[in-house]
């Protein structure tokens, strides 16, 4: 062990040392092919110039000035930026440093919201079963992951929990997928009831859900009728794109492919590509003219916001992957890697799902394809399948959900934007082989 404190103490990990694109060097000058950008951050690969020379320029004017006393103008850009790609109208962004730091903003804003305009029973929040939405003390309790809340549970307020839209393990024979849509999406009112429609401030969901299940989209009408909810009974709709959003999924915005926007929606790792730390909530201009008028303060803040520097490289890496039309080989690149997903791995008989958007891609592994039960956690699929990989030279996300309180598996694939088919062949091989040798010793 090292005087660093890592996650997981007791792992041993490779010191890196450069990157190039889509590839990282450690130290011994391995090569590792990051197919999932690390956690879903490193859109545009490693050491890009573009991004680098404008954070030089950032730091030779100036690298900090605290946003209790000045804007800056990469912040004013970046804003202006979002804003005119945004969905509806969410029209101002606040600055944070990353994607806890979002949520819990988020959670804070939508409280105030209501108190400013004299609904004070508006306490609670209403989110769904396999969601994460951060680590900090407020964005756990918002989330559904059984085993990262586990530990801290009483320290948590009390969330209720409806059914994600999981069509492989929710939906049932005798429902289509619209019908299966807005059955859990009916949920949300049932849970309004039950809570009292008068104390619930918002409902929270990633659009597209990311770390707790594999890249699982929604059906097709599930967003439109929670959206119709949430008006029917004025609680705000905060999307969570921590993960999924910044041109991820194919457009920038996840929920643009669902056709509604949200009231608040947060954007953290895709934003800055790991550039710097940094994390955006995005506010409807009712919400921040009711503050205006009001009080006229958040009551909230973090000494980082709006870093002049972070800002510089989020504008640089956004400018760029607009110049540059990425958006178009996310969408391109992401079917391809789908296809050929599907043709190397869609027969195994461990594997249950291969699902996803754009570049964010999952791969659900079962014990039994037939009734999808989960693998045997204690058998940890997940982690041996991560250090698999790595002495494969291929970074992927595998992680174990929750089902039915049980932890199964699931891999996460979001390689960077500039990905070619070179790329995608390496990522299906390498992963093929390192899966079918993992499953092969563990069964
Ligand atoms: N929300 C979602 C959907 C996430 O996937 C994550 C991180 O994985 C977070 C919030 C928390 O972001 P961060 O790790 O930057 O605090």
């Amino acid at each position: 062990m090292t005087h660093v404190f890592h996650r997981n103490p007791r792992a041993e990990q490779p010191v890196v040392a450069r990157g190039d694109g889509p590839y990282i060097y450690d130290k011994a000058g391995k090569q590792y092919l990051d197919a999932s950008g690390g956690a879903a951050v490193s859109c545009l690969g490693h050491s890009n110039k573009f991004v680098a020379d404008a954070m030089k320029e950032q730091i030779d004017k100036i690298s900090f000035a605290h946003s209790g006393f000045f804007t800056n103008q990469p912040m004013e850009d970046l804003a202006d930026f979002l804003v005119a790609r945004a969905p509806g109208n969410l029209d101002h962004v606040y600055f944070v440093s990353g994607g806890s730091e979002a949520v819990e903003a988020a959670l804070k804003l939508a409280r105030q919201y209501f108190l400013e305009k004299g609904e004070n029973s508006r306490t609670r929040f209403i989110s769904r079963r396999q969601s994460y939405h951060g680590n900090t003390i407020g964005a756990l309790a918002a989330g559904g992951n059984q085993w990262r809340r586990e530990p801290y549970a009483p320290l948590l307020m009390p969330v209720p929990l409806i059914s994600p839209c999981y069509e492989y393990r929710e939906k049932r024979n005798d429902e289509t997928s619209g019908e299966f849509g807005q059955r859990v999406a009916g949920e949300l009112e049932t849970a309004l009831i039950d809570a009292g429609p008068e104390n619930v401030c918002a409902f929270i969901c990633e659009p597209v859900v990311g770390a707790t299940m594999g890249a699982v989209p929604a059906v097709e009408g599930y967003f439109k009728r929670i959206r119709e909810i949430c008006d029917q009974y004025g609680i705000l709709f905060i999307a969570d794109e921590v993960m999924c959003g910044m041109g991820r999924t194919g457009s920038l915005f996840a929920v643009e492919q669902e056709g509604v926007a949200p009231d608040i929606l947060v954007t953290a790792k895709g934003l800055g590509a790991g550039y710097q730390a940094i994390g955006a909530m995005l506010v409807s201009n009712e919400i921040l003219r009711t503050i205006v008028d009001g009080s006229g303060f958040f009551q909230h803040g973090h000494t980082y916001m709006g870093h002049p520097v972070s800002c510089a490289a989020a504008l640089a890496v956004q400018n760029y992957i607009e110049d540059n039309d990425l958006l178009s080989n996310v969408r391109r690149r992401g079917e391809q890697l789908h296809d050929a997903l599907t043709a190397r791995l869609g027969n195994n008989p461990f594997v249950g799902d291969i699902r996803g958007r754009g570049l964010f891609r999952g791969i659900e592994l079962v014990a039994d394809r037939m009734t999808r039960e989960p693998l045997d956690p204690s058998l940890k699929i997940h982690a041996k399948i991560k250090s698999a990989a790595m002495e494969a030279g291929l970074m992927c996300y595998p992680m174990g959900g929750t089902i039915d309180g049980r932890r199964g598996d699931h891999i996460l694939l979001a390689p960077p934007f500039i990905i070619d088919e070179t790329h995608i062949a390496e990522i299906v091989e390498k992963l093929g082989s390192t899966v079918e040798n993992v499953l092969a010793k563990a069964i």
